[in-house]
C-alpha cells in the first residue's frame, strides 16, 4: 500500500492526538471516524480534503470512501507512540553518508532515541537523524498518513503546513511510502 506520511520535524516529540484531531475534524479535512478494520484510528475525509492537500495531476480519481467493490480508497490515520519510529518502505531514495550506496529496503525500526541505521554494503551506522531521506521516510513519534496516495500523486497545502505548525509549535514535514 502507498501513503503520503506527514511528522513534525522533532523526531522526539510525542503530540496528544486530540488536538490534532480537533484541528482536522474542525478544518474539515477529516469527517468521522472510521470501523476498526480500517486501525484504532483511522477517519473518513471531509469536505475541504482538496484543500489541504493539492493532487498534482490533472483529474485526480481518487476514491474517498469505502466501495462494496472494496477498491483502495483514502483515508487518514493518526498515530502517537512512546518510540521513535523510522518507516520506509519499497521506494527508499536514501544514500549511506559512508559508501554513498543507497539503502536496501530496511525495516521498520523503532527506540527511545532516533534508532541507528546499519549499512548494508559498507557496514556503517548513523543515526538516523543524520539520514536525508528525500522525503521517503518518516522518523516520528506523531504522525498521521494518507492510504492509497502514490508517491508524488498528492502534496500536503502550505496552509495545512501552517496550520499543524501554529498548533504543535513545530514545523512539520512529509513523505511518500510504498510498503
Ligand atoms: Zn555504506
Amino acid at each position: 500500500m502507498s501513503r503520503l506520511i506527514l511528522f513534525p520535524k522533532d523526531p522526539l516529540l510525542q503530540l496528544p492526538l486530540e488536538p490534532l484531531l480537533e484541528l482536522l475534524l474542525q478544518q474539515q479535512v477529516v469527517e468521522s471516524l472510521l470501523d476498526g478494520h480500517y486501525g484504532e484510528r483511522s477517519y473518513l475525509l471531509g469536505e475541504r480534503f482538496f484543500d489541504a492537500f493539492l493532487f498534482l495531476g490533472c483529474s485526480p480519481s481518487i476514491e474517498l470512501a469505502p466501495t462494496a467493490a472494496d477498491t483502495p480508497f483514502c483515508y487518514l490515520e493518526l498515530e502517537s507512540e512512546v518510540q521513535c519510529r523510522l518507516i520506509s518502505g519499497s521506494n527508499l531514495k536514501a544514500a549511506c553518508k559512508g559508501c554513498k550506496q543507497r539503502y536496501g529496503e530496511l525495516p521498520q525500526l523503532e527506540a527511545q532515541q532516533p534508532p541507528d541505521v546499519s549499512c548494508c554494503h559498507c557496514g556503517a551506522v548513523y543515526s538516523a537523524e543524520q539520514i536525508a531521506w528525500r522525503k521517503t521516510a518518516a522518523l516520528a513519534k506523531t504522525r498521521f498518513s494518507l492510504w492509497n496516495i502514490f508517491e508524488g500523486e498528492a502534496v500536503p497545502s502550505d496552509q495545512l503546513l501552517g496550520m499543524l505548525q501554529k498548533q504543535s509549535g513545530v514545523e512539520w514535514s512529509y513523505a511518500y511510502i510504498n510498503s
